[in-house]
């Protein structure tokens, strides 16, 4: 199995890359096709200088084939100097917060990547579309229906292309479990339960309604739900049931969940059982077909690095990759040959979809049913 499914995603990522390189070099300039030139790499402003910034997406941006940070929007103008000097971009691209429409004049920056707290991302998405710069939103992509909405038709009046933060589309052992998942001779999985939790010993912004929008359903939940989703072949639930566990810690849960159950039901009867706390720790989905197949992420399922999963018929192994310089350089090539991301605003939508009626479910004690 283990030969199979690495023969199997390097025949296709062989193929993939042969015909992405083609439509690339046909929609060039012409003389860049003569010369064999490599296209010129897309700039990128990161939003929001925190700790997925400085340890992750800043990092993966010097690993990227296709992008290059060249500016960076913080509230802070002597970290902003620090990161132009580490990145090599003037100091002249460190703008405030409250700059981002100047942005407009900025050439060097094609996409505004948004990494501020969740309640920020709807303004500093609309805001960098206004600015006509393609987007990247971390997740969750909003912290409700409505703002994603507008988030969306800012995106769309502005012609400009959106995506969300979901890394792990561009992790091959994920990418083999969506494979898995629509291949008759294993799937489709009727059964799936998951859990991504951590242990919050402090109270901050995520803790926050004002700011995270939610509890752990809004950060980590939203990880179990994309995975639920992959395992039922790309589609969205049908209809969902929630409940919250007692808060043990009102200290720091004051008006956001601590601790969140959530059952996903899909089209033709696959059910998801999912956790997601903050007073406990699972990293963890496992998917099981009605012919007996299954694969199961025990430990690291959501992780950048280490993501580690079996099936019934072996380990899924595969050559580690950076998923965020993955994620970042497709969405270059999206915009290039004009078509939209994988992990597209659309699927940011449906996520805080399933997430309202997740809150909604477990405020009624009723069966919600998710409207497309
Ligand atoms: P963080 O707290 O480390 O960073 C947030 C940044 O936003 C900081 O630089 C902070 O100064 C800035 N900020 C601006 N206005 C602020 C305000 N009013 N209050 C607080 N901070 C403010 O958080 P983080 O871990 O970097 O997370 C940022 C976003 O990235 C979140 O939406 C989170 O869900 C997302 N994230 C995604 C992943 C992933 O794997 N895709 C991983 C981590 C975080």
């Amino acid at each position: 199995m283990k030969t199979l499914l690495r023969s199997t995603l390097s025949r296709r990522s062989f193929l993939g890359r042969v015909s992405a390189g083609a439509v690339a070099l046909a929609g060039a300039p012409a003389i860049l096709r003569a010369q064999g030139a490599k296209p010129r790499k897309l700039g990128v402003a990161i939003v929001g200088l925190g700790n997925y910034a400085r340890g992750q997406i800043g990092p993966a941006l010097k690993l990227t084939e296709n992008c290059e940070l060249t500016a960076v929007v913080t509230g802070s103008p002597e970290k902003g100097r620090k990161w132009a000097q580490d990145y090599g971009f003037s100091e002249k691209s460190v703008y405030g917060y409250d700059r981002i429409a100047d942005l407009a004049d900025n050439k060097a920056v094609d996409i505004v990547y948004v990494i501020t707290p969740n309640s920020m991302h709807a303004d500093g998405v609309i805001a960098a579309a206004k600015a006509g710069k393609h987007v990247i939103s971390e997740k969750p992509f909003t912290t409700n229906v409505a703002d994603a909405v507008k988030a969306i038709a800012a995106c769309k009046a502005a012609k400009v292309k959106l995506s969300i933060g979901y890394r792990l589309h561009f992790d091959p052992i994920h990418q083999e479990f969506m494979r898995l998942a629509k291949d008759p001779s294993f799937g489709p999985f009727t059964k799936m339960n998951g859990e991504f939790s951590f242990v919050m010993k402090n109270k901050v912004w995520r803790a926050e309604r004002k700011y995270a929008g939610g509890g752990p359903v809004m950060d980590l939940g939203v990880y179990v739900m994309q995975e639920a989703c992959m395992a039922a072949g790309g589609v969205a639930p049908i209809a969902i049931t929630a409940k919250a566990a007692e808060t043990t810690k009102p200290e720091i849960f004051a008006d956001v969940e601590q601790t969140m159950n959530f059952t996903l039901e899909f089209p033709g009867g696959a059910v998801c059982e999912a956790v997601t706390s903050y007073s406990q720790s699972a990293n963890r989905f496992r998917a099981e077909s009605a012919s007996g197949n299954w694969v199961e992420f025990k430990t690291n399922a959501y992780m950048y690095t280490g993501v580690g999963a079996v099936s019934n018929r072996g380990p899924l192994t595969f050559p580690p990759v950076n998923q965020q310089a993955k994620q970042m350089d497709d969405f270059a090539t999206c915009i290039r040959e004009g078509r939209e991301s994988r992990v597209s605003g659309e699927m940011g939508l449906r996520d805080m979809k399933i997430i309202e009626a997740i809150y909604e479910a477990a405020r009624t004690g009723k069966k919600v049913a998710l409207r497309a």
